[in-house]
């Protein structure tokens, strides 16, 4: 079937389709499509989450993996930290798999730094109450169904004191900019898409959802009616808001 106007009791089924089918490339194809820009913002969501030594970090729609790369490095470079954790978890068993492969080339292999878990972010039901420090979810957010179940379970999952956060794709405010940049999604990704990966569909996907999620201020909003506290708007833009990264306390 198409990708447009999924109703949503398919939207988790037509999800599962997309990554399976972007598994393999899809490491690459953010990087084309971004320009490599999408590495700075994953630098700069770790380095304003600013983790300690031993930090819990459970890291959710955590995909092949670059989030929780990124978080063992910071600890181990800035605080020499070899006892962070992180759990990568993600819905879909071929995303984890390129993620599981890619750690296994690295100093992170077999320790207890890392960890593998497969479910869907709206029911962490093995994962008990208050036991984690932080809860990052990169650009995965609007591929949920029910986004105020996947506030709460954060909510949930985390100690008192645990800071949630999110990288998301969001709205540009500026019209010029704004103009350009739906071009940019709108023609040119799906036409990559087309190119690199031969997958119109998925890539046509991913821009209708980054339109249909709620803008900054809204989604600061169902961050705070999940029961968490944020400080000041509760984000920050990137790139003129091309992406924006969220986030609150449990308190
Ligand atoms: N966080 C990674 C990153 O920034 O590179 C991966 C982001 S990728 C665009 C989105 C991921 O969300 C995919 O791996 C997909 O399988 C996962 N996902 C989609 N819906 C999910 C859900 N309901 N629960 C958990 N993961 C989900």
């Amino acid at each position: 079937f198409g990708f447009k106007n999924v109703p949503e009791h398919m939207k988790e089924a037509m999800v599962r389709q997309v990554f399976a089918n972007v598994a393999t490339k899809y490491d690459i194809m953010n990087d084309v499509m971004s320009g490599g820009i999408h590495r700075l913002w994953k630098d700069h969501f770790i380095r304003t989450l600013a983790p300690t030594p031993g930090t819990k970090l459970l890291d959710v729609a955590g995909g092949t993996g670059d989030i929780a790369m990124r978080f063992l490095d910071y600890c181990k470079d800035t605080h020499g930290d070899n006892s962070a954790q992180v759990t990568v978890f993600d819905i879909n068993p071929n995303m984890l798999e390129v993620g599981k492969e890619r750690f296994s080339k690295t100093q992170y292999h077999s320790t207890s730094q890392v960890s593998f878990m497969e479910g869907n972010a709206e029911n962490l039901e093995h994962i008990p109450d208050n036991t984690m420090d932080a809860y990052t979810i990169a650009f995965g957010i609007r591929n949920c169904t029910h986004v105020d179940r996947v506030l709460k379970e954060a909510h949930r999952v985390l100690k008192p004191g645990g800071r949630f956060m999110c990288l998301e794709f969001s709205k540009v405010e500026n019209p010029v900019i704004s103009k350009a940049y739906d071009i940019f999604s709108f023609d040119v990704i799906p036409a990559m898409g087309q190119m690199v990966a031969n997958d119109r569909d998925s890539y046509q996907y991913l821009v209708e959802s980054i339109r249909k999620f709620p803008p900054q201020k809204e989604f600061a909003t169902m961050i705070k009616q999940a029961g968490f506290t944020v400080m000041g708007q509760g984000y920050e833009d990137l790139t003129f808001g091309v992406a924006a990264i969220h986030s609150g306390w449990k308190l």
